[in-house]
């Protein structure tokens, strides 16, 4: 089946009641038919639901759908992005363990890769996503995950797909794509020898800036590179938390199937049937929606590329960009509708994002609604202004998440307030 056709009907086959519309299983728990059946359950002996911080029909929907979007084997849901990108860590890392991340991520990655993790033990090693053979220099037997967005958060680089995994490939690791701004839509990590993809389901998978979400999908054929692979010798070892388990024996996605059996067990970051029931709406448009931001994107980004006051513009879709071969390479449909430009001053920025009516002032992306932030005064503002330099984000810099309101309304709105 096709994308479009995938993002209605994937995962979702009609209970005795037909409901047309996925329904919400708003429960805490389910009946077992008996012990023998509850039994069966635990053990695995058959699948079926449990709790809902382990499973829940709804959710189940959302999961199935998003992992089609995905070209993925298995998914599993959580309660935040954060949430997401933590289990793809903590599901591989331990104390004593080192992660590779790219300095170019989403600033909830930077801390909880730079301060959080570090206080259990793991070490962070960071590489230019613009450099993948630092990668190289970085790993040793104790890396377990290298981690990078497919387009960066918020500095809008893309990632040299092939360049990354065949790194990751030769070591035997796992490679991890934060695909939130991309979506599925654009570029399908996996399909692209990836093995695990996060996201955000807060940005374009809802939508219209609904709810937080999150989920992690793998690829098919994952269990191959895990099996017998010391880097993930707790894979291949019996799980004493679940009765001896082995997941590398288990002829199931392993990598998500162990998330939820024992980080959404002992952690608990589940996700509420409500929300994914609104991801489950979200996702019927997806498609359809990310067409729109990026052409529109794309249209706005060459107004301003055009502008007299603009120094400078940021989309991988402009063929000024330094990253355009790639993003032809990667993303050719389309390059979503995250975009930023350089005015000369912090106060020429400021007035700007000020002066817009349509373009709100938020700290989001991925909305129906258009959102403009001003990095130096909001996400950056405890940086000096050489730290800024530093961080590649200058003072006049502005960040555009453009929504699904006319183009013409929009630039409109660009034009008054840069005049
Ligand atoms: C927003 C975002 C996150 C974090 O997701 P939450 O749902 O807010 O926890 C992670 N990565 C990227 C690229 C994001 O944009």
């Amino acid at each position: 089946m096709k994308e479009q056709t995938l993002a209605i009907h994937a995962g979702y086959t009609k209970d005795a009641q037909g409901t047309m519309a996925v329904p919400i299983y708003q429960t805490t728990a389910y009946e077992f038919r008996d012990t023998q059946h509850a039994a069966n359950l635990f053990e695995l002996k058959e699948l079926g639901n449990i709790y809902t911080r382990l499973m829940n029909p709804t959710t189940d929907v959302f999961e199935k759908r998003f992992t089609a979007l995905e070209h993925g084997a298995g998914g599993v849901g959580t309660a935040s992005g954060m949430s997401a990108i933590f289990y793809a860590i903590a599901n591989v890392a331990e104390s004593g363990d080192n992660i590779i991340v790219a300095k170019q991520v989403y600033g909830g990655t930077t801390t909880l890769t730079g301060h959080t993790i570090k206080r259990f033990g793991i070490e962070t090693r960071y590489f230019d996503v613009n450099h993948p053979s630092e990668i190289e220099t970085l790993i040793d037997e104790k890396t377990k995950i290298i981690l990078f967005e497919s387009i960066t958060n918020p500095s809008i680089d893309v990632a040299d797909f092939d360049a990354i995994v065949a790194i990751a490939n030769k070591h035997h690791i796992i490679s991890c794509v934060d695909n939130t701004v991309a979506t599925p839509i654009f570029c399908k990590p996996l399909t692209l020898g990836c093995d695990v993809v996060v996201h955000s389901a807060s940005k374009y998978t809802t939508g219209q800036g609904l709810a937080i979400g999150g989920i992690v999908v793998e690829r098919k054929g994952l269990v191959e590179k895990i099996k017998n692979n010391p880097r993930y010798a707790h894979f291949n070892e019996p799980d004493e938390s679940y009765h001896g388990l082995i997941y590398s024996d288990l002829p199931l996605p392993l990598f998500t199937l162990r998330i939820r059996l024992a980080l959404l067990r002992d952690l608990g970051a589940a996700p509420s049937p409500f929300n994914s029931w609104l991801y489950i709406q979200g996702l019927e448009t997806l498609p359809l929606r990310m067409k729109q931001h990026a052409s529109s994107a794309l249209t706005i980004a060459q107004y301003l590329e055009n502008h007299p006051k603009v120094k400078k513009v940021n989309y991988p879709g402009l063929e000024s960009s330094p990253h355009y071969a790639l993003a032809q390479k990667y993303f050719p449909k389309g390059q979503s509708g995250l975009l930023s430009f350089e005015v000369e001053t912090l106060e020429e920025a400021r007035a700007i994002a000020d002066g817009t009516e349509i373009f709100k002032v938020v700290v989001n992306i991925g909305d129906s609604k258009s959102i403009i932030t001003h990095p130096a005064s909001t996400t950056h503002q405890q940086l000096s202004n050489q730290e800024l330099i530093e961080a590649g984000i200058p003072a006049g810099l502005i960040r555009l998440s453009v929504g699904l309101e006319d183009t013409e309304d929009l630039i409109a709105d660009l034009e008054k307030a840069l005049s």
